[in-house]
């Protein structure tokens, strides 16, 4: 649990998704084994691949309930799980009709699967925010499904379009830059997908960075590693630089979609080996 101000953020865990870290990252930054060495406690124990936690961020601030992001959800396969939300949100005492808001980092499927399930609204009193270019991208007629996802899911029933179908009417598109909801702002992060965004949260003077899939692990925010399924490459590297430097100038908190645990950490100075640290808070 973290505090931003009056604002109480809860990391609720739905899954997780275990990958060989060989295969992950790409270019003239990939990582060898060495540099892996501060991060080993990260992997998984019995396969040594790369563990991604999946879930969400509640938000409670004021009489609203902010969900950034909604799982895999139960029907996904291998290498992703889900299916632990609904008892996630159980266990702080939270009803899925409590929802107010969901604000989608990208519509990627492991941030999206509980919006609906068997054609029916998850989250019935909420609204949905999303990127207007990444509703654009992923909800068009014509888009066909990236091959990793068409993998772990059902491309009929999952595809973007179907699956926000039910819910279409609660659905707010959002410019890049802009205050979504008091004391939340929707900030560019572009690359990992057309509308890929960071949130940055606001109140009573403090502030704290939802991260989103910026990165997936704590090498890309120190070291620059480039992520295998990041759409376009230069562009992520662009946004992933931006927000280094800001977090590492300001110190402010952040969390990020799949780090272990979900926890939350902040960039400090680095110990000599990189001029730049994660350290979990
Ligand atoms: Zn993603």
């Amino acid at each position: 649990m973290m505090r931003i101000g009056d604002m109480t953020i809860y990391g609720l865990i739905d899954g997780e998704a275990l990958m060989p870290k060989e295969y992950l990252y790409v270019g003239d930054n990939a990582p060898t084994e060495s540099d892996w060495a501060p991060f080993t406690g990260y992997l998984d124990t019995c396969t040594g691949h790369q563990l991604n936690t999946i879930g969400s961020y509640l938000v409670r601030t004021g009489d609203r309930l902010i969900l950034n992001d909604a799982g895999c959800g139960p029907d996904v396969k291998q290498p992703f799980t889900g299916g632990g939300l609904r008892s996630a949100l159980w266990a702080i005492d939270v009803s899925p009709n409590d929802i107010t808001d969901v604000i989608y980092s990208h519509l990627h499927l492991d941030h999206v699967g509980w919006t609906t399930l068997g054609g029916k609204p998850f989250f019935p009193n909420a609204d949905l925010w999303i990127d207007r270019r990444d509703w654009n991208h992923y909800a068009a007629d014509d888009y066909v499904m990236e091959e990793w996802e068409a993998a772990v899911l059902d491309p009929e029933r999952d595809r973007i379009a179907a699956k926000f179908a039910p819910v279409r009417d609660r659905i707010h598109l959002f410019e890049p830059d802009t205050e979504i909801i008091a004391g939340v702002r929707a900030l560019d992060a572009s690359g990992h997908t057309p509308g890929n965004t960071v949130f940055e949260l606001v109140s009573d003077g403090e502030k704290g960075l939802l991260i989103g899939d910026l990165v997936h692990t704590q090498g890309e925010l120190v070291n620059g590693w480039d992520l295998a399924f990041n759409g376009d490459h230069q562009q992520a590297i662009e946004a992933i630089e931006h927000f280094r430097k800001y977090l590492f100038d300001t110190k402010i908190p952040f969390a990020a979609a799949h780090f272990p645990g979900l926890r939350w950490g902040r960039l400090v100075p680095g110990d000599g080996h990189t001029d730049i640290a994660y350290e979990t808070l």
